[in-house]
């Protein structure tokens, strides 16, 4: 069989036996899928020998690039050891060494601030990260001997996950509202949103008046909230919508007043992603309950942790028979190649001086930014860190934004795929996630192709 044979084949058993997610089958059956062979710092390659630039990091996950050889090297040394054992009655030292790691990050991160996150629970994915937060936060009060407090408050446009809890937090109606009989109820207040705020002219007032939203519901309710969950900075899923200043402030001491948990949403935030380690930080605030996935392992291995603080954790703890245990865990916790990996990931940011190195990166992209905002299907462009989201609007003076049965976004994307730069919009915004590790020639390069791309759809 020859090299094309085989890749038909391979695209043929990939139409007969894989069910992709977010993905209208009957559409992909249609098409001519990339299958992906390999890859090599920011780029990727297909079963046909041809490199993209990947402009959305794997889906969010890679900061190094891709092959990182201390990365590589890392977990062919735990192979020689141990792939898995669990954390279910045994520990393993990439778990616990990873753990201190994690801490001494946050420690860094929120010197001074308190709360003090101390604690590390396992778990694979995001969704599973913001599970056990919030069952977590849910029993705590329990412990506590509060009753009530049965509920969570989240965000218009939230992104949690896709399990049910997470979905139950969320705030996509196009993704969520099909499972709504499934869902428990919790409470849900606008996001500020300021390009498309209906309340007050500038994105001060749209903070304030969210704020004054959440704060009308807590007073109210907050005896039947457990916790407020939020994605701290930008809603990432929900369009890449970046707060204005203030506002996460502001949800912290809301959440300090009327006496719920807040638990931070990093799982695509943490890592650097938004210019610091941990989006938190640009506001000084430290949440009760942190979850972080997505870049943990450099995208190489599912891994996901919850950070709790003592207060949390202490509550957990009593004699066996008053059933204070956190009845949670998953089969693969605490993997130990996942969490070599995850070492070797946070050692890099030490050795490559990464989040240093970002900051002209960042620049350029907001000046990139600034000359696509200019075109006329261009309503809106907003950033934070090396995450960019580019709003596309079929007018411009009206902000009327495209149908999305028009896959605007798309078109876009299949635009750049032409000129060999991977991107994945999210309807009609583009996405603009690449490795932090990325140079200054590829950035520039990924930029005027989505911008060649947006004009050329456009025309
Ligand atoms: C991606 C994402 C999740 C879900 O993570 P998965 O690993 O896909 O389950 C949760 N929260 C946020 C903020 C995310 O971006």
């Amino acid at each position: 069989m020859s090299y094309l044979d085989e890749i038909k084949t391979l695209e043929n058993l990939d139409k007969q036996y894989v069910w992709h997610p977010f993905t209208q089958m009957k559409d992909w059956i249609g098409e001519n899928p990339i299958i992906i062979t390999e890859g090599r710092d920011c780029f990727v390659k297909d079963a046909c020998g041809k490199w993209y630039l990947d402009g959305v990091s794997s889906i969010w996950v890679n900061i190094h690039g891709h092959r990182k050889k201390e990365i590589d090297d890392a977990i062919k040394e735990q192979l020689d050891k141990i792939a898995h054992s669990t954390l279910l009655g045994l520990g393993n030292i990439p778990s616990i060494r990873l753990a201190e790691r994690i801490i001494n990050l946050t420690d860094k991160s929120f010197a001074g601030s308190t709360p003090r996150l101390s604690k590390v629970f396992y778990s694979d994915n995001g969704s599973t990260a913001v599970e056990a937060a919030l069952k977590m936060a849910f029993q705590y009060w329990i412990h506590r001997g509060v009753k009530g407090k049965q509920t969570f408050l989240s965000l218009k446009n939230a992104y949690h996950g896709d399990t049910i809890g997470a979905v139950s937090v969320g705030g996509i109606d196009i993704f969520h509202e099909v499972f709504g009989p499934l869902l428990f109820k919790a409470y849900k207040v606008p996001s500020p949103y300021c390009y498309r705020c209906e309340r007050g002219k500038t994105c001060h007032e749209c903070s304030l008046s969210c704020l004054k939203e959440m704060e009308n519901v807590l007073e109210k309710n907050s005896h039947e909230i457990a916790a407020v969950i939020i994605e701290p900075i930008v809603q990432a899923a929900g369009g890449m919508i970046v707060w204005p200043e203030g506002y996460l402030k502001g949800v912290s001491e809301l959440c300090d007043k009327y006496n719920v948990l807040l638990i931070a949403d990093e799982v695509a935030t943490g890592f650097g992603r938004t210019g610091k380690m941990f989006a938190c930080e640009h506001e000084n605030i430290v949440p009760d309950i942190m979850c972080l996935s997505k870049g943990i392992t450099n995208g190489y291995m599912p891994l996901a942790v919850t950070l709790a603080t003592d207060e949390i954790y202490n509550a957990f703890l009593g004699e066996f028979k008053e059933m204070k245990t956190f009845f949670h865990g998953h089969s693969y916790t605490g993997n130990p190649l996942a969490c070599a990996a995850a070492i070797a990931s946070i050692d890099l940011f030490e050795k490559e001086k990464t989040l240093e190195n970002m900051q002209p990166k960042i620049a350029l992209l907001e000046d990139k930014l600034k000359e696509i905002a200019d075109l006329p299907n261009v309503g809106n462009v907003r950033s934070k860190g090396l995450i960019a989201g580019i709003e596309l609007v079929k007018d411009k003076a009206t902000k009327e934004p495209y149908p999305w049965e028009e896959k605007i976004g798309w078109k876009v994307a299949y635009k750049a795929r032409e000129e060999g730069v991977l991107i994945r919009p999210l309807g009609n915004v583009i996405v603009i996630m690449p490795p932090l590790s990325i140079n200054i020639e590829n950035l520039n390069r990924l930029m005027d192709v989505i911008k060649k791309a947006i004009i050329a759809v456009n025309s």
